[in-house]
């Protein structure tokens, strides 16, 4: 299981992605963005998604 924890971005939230793959939680992590702190597909930009990936940490919960 992988975790991404939506505050480590840098937003004051306590949402937390998990999936099996990166991919899947670039997907989550993507749609969590534009729902609930209002951002569009071109502000989620190349170097912004790098961020998120090297965010992205194993977890056994
Ligand atoms: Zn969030």
């Amino acid at each position: 299981m992988l975790k991404l924890k939506c505050k480590d971005v840098g937003f004051k939230c306590g949402f937390v992605a998990k999936g099996k793959t990166e991919d899947e939680i670039m997907q989550k992590a993507a749609e969590h963005a534009m729902k609930d702190h209002g951002m569009k597909p071109e502000d989620i930009t190349p170097e912004m998604k790098e961020k998120i990936r090297s965010l992205i940490h194993k977890s056994w919960f």
